[in-house]
């Protein structure tokens, strides 16, 4: 526009021009390209109304304000026009399609199946989370262990009493599918000195089956270890998880116990969280359930590992994935995790 005289009258010429050409391309629009063509052409970064509205700014200032509403008022004419026409082509283009497909449209549709996360798995994701947020690290190891870590580097030598209580599946003499995830522990403290703070999430396989046993189950192990740790912090770890599992209302009782690997060794149940200790079928009209065991680590282990047993002290805790889940939504029977029946999964289904 320089050089030309910009004056009014010719500036509004000028953008009754785009308008009316605009708006005799787009009635002309057989396509979505063509209109979209038009847009560019018009309303585009290099468009000719754009550069209009660029240029108010050589306009002599009286006559500024009025050439800048006319554009604007050109712009929303145009916009107008161009949704119009795009609308009705998309609407020939389907209409062309239903013809051309044979479709029809009051069909009622396929509608997609949406899988879902296994309860077992909502759960154990929730206990980790828990353990990460104070702090601990995921560890895993392997399911196919040797005696040596699954056992014996536990306090569990060959001819151990409490071997009997987990009886596996052996690959060879010393090669064993593990009856716990507690081997970590070990393989862990061999490899980093203290501190040291992990779950430990895994399958772990025991020759049993019944109502509440399955030969394959999960299990969460625990280990922290660093110097003056003591049973109040398993304590208090444990209470903040059970809270944060369970609901504030958790109250947990400590019961002596034992583990080879551990000393001193506790039971932790919850009160009930069906009667709330009234006593029920669930809770056996005790009114508590185990959820795990727990312990500080025997020193016997920390000097396996090349720990100095005087200078660092540490617990550990182990639970039952299934145990945990069929306390939380009331299942009475392991198996129907296992059975793949779609009428019990898909009341677990978070989507
Ligand atoms: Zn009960």
């Amino acid at each position: 526009m320089e050089g030309e005289k910009l004056d009014q009258a010719s500036v509004l010429t000028q953008l009754r021009a785009i308008e009316a050409e605009a708006l005799q391309a787009i009635e002309a629009a057989e396509s979505l390209e063509a209109l979209e063509e038009v847009k560019v052409r018009t309303l585009g970064r290099k468009g000719a109304l754009t550069g209009v509205l660029r240029n108010l700014g050589d306009l002599p200032s009286e006559i500024r304000p009025e050439i800048g509403r006319f554009a604007n008022l050109v712009k929303g004419t145009l916009e107008h026009a161009l949704a119009e026409c795009r609308k009705a082509l998309e609407e020939r283009l389907v209409q062309a399609l239903l013809v051309k497909e044979r479709l029809d449209p009051t069909l009622p549709g396929h509608s997609p199946t949406f899988g879902s996360l296994h309860p077992l798995t909502q759960v154990l994701d929730e206990i980790l989370e828990i353990f990460q947020h104070l702090g601990f690290k995921v560890v895993e190891g392997p399911e196919v262990e040797l005696d040596y870590y699954n056992f014996e580097a536990l306090n569990m030598p060959k001819d151990h009493p409490a071997r009997d209580m987990q009886d596996t599946f052996y690959v060879t003499d010393e090669v064993l599918l593990r009856t716990h995830t507690s081997p970590v522990q070990i393989r862990v403290m061999e490899l980093k000195a203290p501190p040291i703070q992990i779950v430990v999430p895994g399958k772990v396989y025991r020759r049993d089956a019944d109502i509440s046993h399955s030969p394959m189950f999960h299990q969460v192990e625990g280990l922290l270890v660093d110097e003056g740790v003591t049973f109040a912090d398993l304590k208090g770890t444990l209470q903040v998880f059970a809270e944060r599992l369970f609901g504030k209302q958790v109250r947990l009782r400590f019961r002596p116990s034992f583990f080879p690997f551990t000393e001193p060794s506790a039971e932790v149940d919850v009160l009930c969280i069906i009667c709330g200790g009234t006593g029920c079928r669930v809770c056996k009209g005790s009114g508590w359930l185990e959820i795990l065991g727990a312990g500080m680590v025997d020193p016997d282990l920390f000097k396996r590992v090349g720990y100095d047993a005087e200078r660092y002290t540490g617990f550990a805790f182990g639970m039952g994935v299934e145990r945990i889940t069929m306390l939380k939504f009331g299942i009475d029977d392991i198996r129907l995790f296992f059975d793949n029946d779609l009428r019990f999964l898909k009341q677990f289904q978070t989507l």
